[in-house]
């Protein structure tokens, strides 16, 4: 089995998990109530998904 030659300093992992942090996750607007929601999900504000009522949402 293959095994590395030297330890892995310190700054080396630390640069290498640089671009490991998770980003915010990506949001669009309801067409129906303009609300942010999370893409190809139903809307939590209104219920609706596509033009189709699929929650009961109170006020809608
Ligand atoms: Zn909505």
């Amino acid at each position: 089995m293959a095994v590395p030659k030297r330890k892995t300093s310190r700054a080396r992992k630390l640069k290498r998990r640089a671009h490991d942090g998770l980003t915010e996750a990506q949001r669009c607007r309801c067409t129906r109530c303009g609300d942010w929601t999370l893409p190809h999900s139903v809307c939590e504000n209104c219920g609706h998904y596509r033009g189709r009522a699929l929650l009961p949402v109170e006020g809608f």
